[in-house]
């Protein structure tokens, strides 16, 4: 690829944007505009009954997370916070059973989901991060690579999370908490697809974008100074 796609750097006014409006413009490293080719196979993948109706539920689903849609000039009112549409998602997808894949430090948190779920008619099945208790020497740590140097403790196995919640048969899994990494692991082993109730971040209390938010001014390191330096 000569050119990298960059969004991310796009300072075009949202309305000028050609991804925005037919007809509007979009800089030399535009995907919209040099990548006619992924677009073109990205859009045949449409052609799947299932993705299509995922997709389709899924921008409904946008739609109607806001009210007053038809107030010209429009200004955004959204109604729904996750909890409530992940339910919402589910539902109009037909799922009965979910699986909860989650970060044993959140063992509390998983709980009331649990009862959320419940209050909404759904199976759920969950497993926590540690399921089967498989100590990390098995994945080659050392003493020292460990939270607790010197004590037993078990790794974090996404992946036999995935494999219980694939025999659990399970429609559609969520994601609270687990680290950056067995995440990946999980959404790559899972066969259902999976979206994300919550992320992990142990310091930001699970809201790793306060570290974007605070980017010039407590977290100016980040972009300040290497990274190496701040250890
Ligand atoms: S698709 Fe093009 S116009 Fe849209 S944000 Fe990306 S670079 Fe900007």
């Amino acid at each position: 690829m000569e050119k990298l796609p960059s969004c991310a750097r796009c300072s075009l006014n949202t309305e000028e944007k050609i991804c925005r409006s037919p007809g509007g413009k979009g800089p030399d490293f535009c995907p919209t505009r040099f990548m006619r080719e992924a677009l073109e196979k990205a859009r045949e993948k449409l052609s799947d009954r299932v993705i299509y109706e995922f997709a389709r539920q899924a921008s409904i689903q946008e739609g109607e997370g806001y009210i007053n849609r038809e107030v010209k000039p429009h200004v955004r009112h959204p109604v729904k916070p996750r909890l409530e549409e992940i339910c919402d998602f589910a539902a109009r997808m037909g799922c009965r059973r979910l699986g909860l894949a989650y970060c044993g430090g959140l063992q509390y948190e998983a709980s009331l989901l649990q009862k959320v779920l419940e209050a909404h008619n759904f199976d759920l099945v969950s497993v926590v991060c540690k399921v089967g208790g498989t100590s990390k020497e098995e994945i080659g740590l050392t003493e020292e690579q460990k939270v607790r140097i010197g004590e037993f403790e078990p790794m974090c196995h996404p992946l036999a999370q995935a494999e219980i919640l694939n025999q659990a048969g399970t429609d559609l899994n969520i994601i609270m908490g687990l680290c950056v990494g067995h995440d990946s692991l999980f959404i790559k082993q899972a066969r259902a697809m999976t979206t994300v109730f919550a992320v992990k971040d142990r310091v930001l209390g699970h809201n790793p974008v306060a570290a974007l938010y605070t980017l010039n001014s407590y977290y100016q390191r980040y972009i300040k100074k290497p990274f190496a330096n701040n250890k």
